[in-house]
């Protein structure tokens, strides 16, 4: 039966555009952390939405289940097929044109394998700015990006993937297409399907291309970087930029001192510009829009009075591009600092703003009472609410700490997050990672309610199926 199946998908992609060979299956068969193993009956690299139809119905004649696969990226397992060996990975790097550019209506038509640093640059050749930016932009496609709702760091200004997007064109699970590739601002017309698929990840249909907003592009960009030991002061800087800056302001990152620690420890290269000491260190960014923009003169007005008053440690204001980036790339390394410790355990998680602070001091608390030596390493999208609540095991335990632990860890924090009203996932989605949690966060209504819409739209279980829902 496998054989007559892989005859099929050969028949329709050729054979370079099917994999079977175990040591070519490999890189696509593991996430991003080397978290999820899996196995697949074989890739698939379709280039066209009418060639991912034709697999879809293929799918369905043989029973076989399809995993989606963008740029592998993801922090949750959602793209990495089960062990069993009978699901097949669907590839979309081959579908990564740039379909149409509207400039009145700025929009951009792009197939769902674009890699998102590609969008981006062809966004800015034309003078305007796709602002959905992430550490994984290189890699990362816009259909992951789509399937994920994924955040990042201008979330603040711009919205989530999610409000970057006006229409889709997506393969369902019975095989159609459903074409929604139009650029309108407003369509009030019965239920919403686009904004059901964004962020199902894989599970309700294949996205096959997408209409993504344009905006123009600031003529410069200026960050600061500030250290703060006072946590409320944190949240009346947040408040004062958007009461005086709230149309230039883009990021508002907060990064814990154990983050940078950790980050400078395994990246020396990236060595903190300011006071080091301090308990926390804000990475802030606004837009300049025209040549005599103020943004600048604006964060030294916020700033330079919390500096005087004592009530930041110290703030260095960025004098160039290059430096601007040089702030960046030490926050993206955090991530990339905690992939090389042992074992460690994330949380993204979101919650009122008004609630970040009381979590993180009651949690830490608990959880370093619980497990002395513990390190807790948080940073994160503050103005989103957004935090990255990690942990790695104490220093000398050995490598099986985590792996006796994980689950009342867990179990604690979840249950934080739910007595802090927050969210288990504000921008990396459930996937396997956080599937077994879901129903128990989103109550029991909710819970069936999304049961009944995979059900209803994949009857079959053939899209991603045990992602996002048991
Ligand atoms: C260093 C690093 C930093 C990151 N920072 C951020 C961040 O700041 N914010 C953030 O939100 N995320 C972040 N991520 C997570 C990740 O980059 C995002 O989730 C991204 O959107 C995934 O895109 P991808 O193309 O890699 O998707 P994949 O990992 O390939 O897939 C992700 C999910 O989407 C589904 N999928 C992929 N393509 C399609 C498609 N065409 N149709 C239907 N389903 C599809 C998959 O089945 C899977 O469920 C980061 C990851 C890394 C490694």
């Amino acid at each position: 039966m496998y054989s007559d199946f892989i005859k099929g998908l050969i028949d329709v992609l050729g054979s370079d555009g099917v994999l079977q060979h175990p040591t070519e299956l490999e890189p696509y068969l593991t996430d991003w952390r080397a978290i999820f193993k899996g196995q697949a009956l074989a890739v698939v690299f379709p280039k066209t939405s009418s060639e991912v139809q034709t697999i879809v119905q293929l799918c369905q004649e043989f029973a076989i289940a399809i995993v989606p696969q963008g740029g592998n990226t993801n922090l949750t397992g959602s793209a990495t097929p089960e062990k069993t060996g009978q699901q097949i990975v669907l590839s979309t790097k081959r579908m990564n044109k740039i379909r149409s550019i509207d400039l009145e209506n700025q929009t951009m038509v792009v197939e769902a394998g674009c890699i998102l640093q590609t969008i981006q640059e062809k966004a800015a050749q034309l003078g305007l700015l796709f602002p959905l930016s992430l550490a994984a932009e290189g890699s990362c496609t816009i259909g992951g990006n789509l399937a994920t709702n994924a955040g990042g760091i201008n979330v603040l200004r711009y919205g989530n993937t999610r409000d970057l997007c006006l229409g889709i064109e997506a393969v369902t699970a019975g095989g159609e297409v459903l074409d929604g590739l139009r650029g309108l601002r407003k369509d009030n017309t019965g239920y919403d399907l686009r904004n059901l698929i964004i962020g199902s990840e894989g599970t309700l249909a294949i996205i096959t291309a997408a209409v993504i907003k344009l905006f123009p592009a600031p003529v410069s960009r200026c960050a600061a970087y500030i250290a703060v030991n006072d946590y409320s002061v944190i949240v009346k800087l947040l408040h004062a930029l958007q009461k005086k800056a709230a149309n230039e302001l883009c990021a508002f990152e907060i990064m814990s001192k154990e983050s940078l620690d950790l980050t400078q420890s395994h990246f020396p290269q990236f060595s903190h510009p300011i006071f080091n000491q301090s308990e926390y260190t804000l990475l802030i960014e606004l837009a300049e829009f025209d040549q005599h923009s103020i943004a600048h003169q604006l964060l030294e007005d916020v700033l330079s009075t919390d500096l005087e008053k004592g009530t930041i440690q110290d703030v260095l204001i960025a004098t160039s591009l290059t430096q601007v980036k040089q702030f960046w790339a030490i926050r993206e390394h955090i991530t990339l600092a905690q992939a090389k410790e042992l074992g460690n355990i994330k949380f993204d998680i979101s919650f009122e703003i008004s609630k970040i602070g009381p979590f993180i001091q009651s949690t830490s608390q608990l959880l370093i009472a619980r497990y002395p030596g513990i390190r807790i390493i948080n940073f994160g999208h503050f103005g989103d609410g957004n935090l990255h609540f990690n942990l790695c095991p104490p220093i000398g335990v050995d490598q099986n700490y985590f792996t006796h632990h994980e689950e009342s860890i867990s179990a604690l924090v979840y249950d934080q997050i739910s007595l802090f009203n927050g969210s288990i996932s504000a921008e990396h989605g459930i996937g396997q990672l956080k599937r077994d949690y879901l129903a128990k966060h989103r109550g029991n209504t909710a819970y069936q309610m999304m049961q009944e819409i995979k059900k209803t739209l994949d009857p079959k279980q053939l899209l991603n199926p045990h992602k996002v829902l048991r």
